[in-house]
């Protein structure tokens, strides 16, 4: 590990997609301040044929092309310091969730593999310490998209980049529940105003109104969060 928070080592056929996204706002000055790093690996350095090919046809037909093992493999090989968390995004794998950003983020570095065309030789999966991680039930065209959400909810915890941790604690899922409502100024937009609580300046009735809404949201939209915090709150008494 170097002296960065987070050393982030990407696997990937389009190395001119990054820094992209992360290298706006938040994570782009964290970068830039070196409270993480970034290293962008060109898959196809490792190809070793004359034209240098990265894919081949799949064994057995069917459409698409398949990522080489006896390229993906030696491209890891040379870049993953072991200790860190090595992740093939595909949908097949554990859907990316607060508690593994979190995991990630504990582990102080993490060599992600972006996989393009119809995905990689399973082999590859089977030989190194791959763990598959999906950024929801759905396709895409490449890993890439995956690997800007993960590093985005990383990068975001990690100390100095956020202004303010209090934030970073009241947020959706740091308690097992989605956000209440906010509200800011104008005080009244087309005729509605803002919970009348909230002007109260009663810190306590405001921190019990924002309970409760946070209870009532995730309730009604999402029952399998719900479901765990009520759950965790019978365990706890
Ligand atoms: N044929 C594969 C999809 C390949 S999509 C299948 O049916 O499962 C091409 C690449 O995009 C994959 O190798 C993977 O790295 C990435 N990808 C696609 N969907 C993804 C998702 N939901 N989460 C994470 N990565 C994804």
């Amino acid at each position: 590990m170097t002296a960065s928070g987070f050393d982030a080592t990407v696997l990937t056929l389009y190395p001119e997609l990054f820094p992209g996204p992360l290298g706006v706002a938040l994570s782009g000055k964290a970068l830039e301040t070196g409270l993480w790093g970034l290293k962008v690996v060109d898959i196809r350095h490792f190809a070793h044929d004359k034209h240098r090919s990265v894919d081949d046809t799949p064994f057995g037909g069917g459409a698409g092309m398949v990522m080489r093992a006896d390229v993906l493999g030696p491209a890891i090989d040379a870049n993953h310091d072991g200790a860190a968390p090595l992740i093939y995004f595909s949908p097949r794998g554990r859907l990316m969730d607060q508690a593994l950003v979190e995991e990630v983020r504990d582990a102080g570095g993490a060599t992600l593999v972006c996989g393009r065309f119809e995905g990689v030789d399973e082999r590859v999966l089977e030989a190194r310490p791959v763990m598959e991680v999906s950024l929801g039930d759905f396709v895409l065209s490449g890993g890439e998209f995956a690997a800007f959400a993960l590093l985005d909810a990383v990068v975001r915890l990690l100390p100095g980049v956020a202004g303010n941790a209090e934030s970073l604690a009241e947020e959706s899922f740091a308690d097992g529940l989605l956000e209440y409502p906010q509200y800011t100024r104008p005080r009244e937009w087309e005729g509605k105003n803002p919970p009348e609580v909230l002007l109260s300046g009663d810190h306590a009735r405001i921190r019990t109104w924002r309970k409760a809404e946070a209870e009532r949201i995730t309730r009604e939209r999402r029952p399998d969060l719900w479901r765990r915090y009520t759950s965790e709150e019978g365990t706890e008494q």
